[in-house]
């Protein structure tokens, strides 16, 4: 039907020629306004920079305490696993898992296949690879969570404060810088370049 190129804006499904955009330009949807691509050809090096420190912060996060509560001198420490794991034994199993997965593992894995593929296009090395790892991560993309365990920490902070001392670790802080580097990842993550790379690394 088409004898030329043409893409699909993902908010209302307009087809359209590639646009041709200089570094710095925004291409816009015609019909909804919605971003097509915005070129910056350093995207590619803070992308990976990025995913990078997001993942060794998140390992960071593992190793000290979320949180300390002292209730009239009784003194107790919680971190990351713990969370989920008092959960699984507070008879919440399926909770705990589903906790675990979206505020940890899903995102690990996104910031691990990103880096991934951007290693491999700088390489070449596996590119038979890079169409199947850039599926999997829009796939995943929209059911990590990293933001709402923040917020939950914040609002359980808020209200746990007037009968217990509560102090935030430093595995609270790292989450907290995670957070910010996941969320940096999310705005460059840019569908129509990531095609566009796969394309140029194939010709
Ligand atoms: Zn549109």
């Amino acid at each position: 039907m088409f004898s030329e190129q043409v893409i699909a804006c993902h908010h209302c499904d307009l087809l359209m020629a590639p646009p041709h955009v200089k570094e710095g330009e925004c291409a816009l949807c015609p019909r909804c306004k919605h971003k097509i691509t915005r070129l910056h050809h350093s995207n590619i090096n803070q992308l990976l920079s990025y995913a990078a420190t997001g993942l060794i912060i998140l390992f960071v996060t593992t190793q000290f305490n979320l949180m300390t509560f002292n209730l009239g001198g009784n003194v107790s420490q919680i971190d990351l696993w713990q969370s989920a794991i008092n959960m699984y034994f507070d008879d919440y199993k399926v909770l705990a898992v589903l906790v675990l997965f979206f505020i940890f593992i899903l995102p690990a894995l996104i910031l691990i296949l990103i880096v991934a593929f951007i290693l491999s296009i700088k390489t070449g090395i596996g590119c038979w690879a890079q169409t199947s790892i850039l599926r999997l991560t829009f796939v995943m993309m929209p059911w990590a969570m990293v933001e709402v365990f923040l917020v939950g920490i914040l609002v359980s902070l808020v209200k746990l404060v007037t009968i217990a001392q509560m102090d935030l670790g430093w595995s609270f802080w790292a989450y907290a810088v995670f957070c910010f580097c996941y969320a940096k990842v999310l705005t460059l993550v840019d569908r129509y370049q990531f095609w566009h790379w796969i394309d140029e690394a194939h010709r």
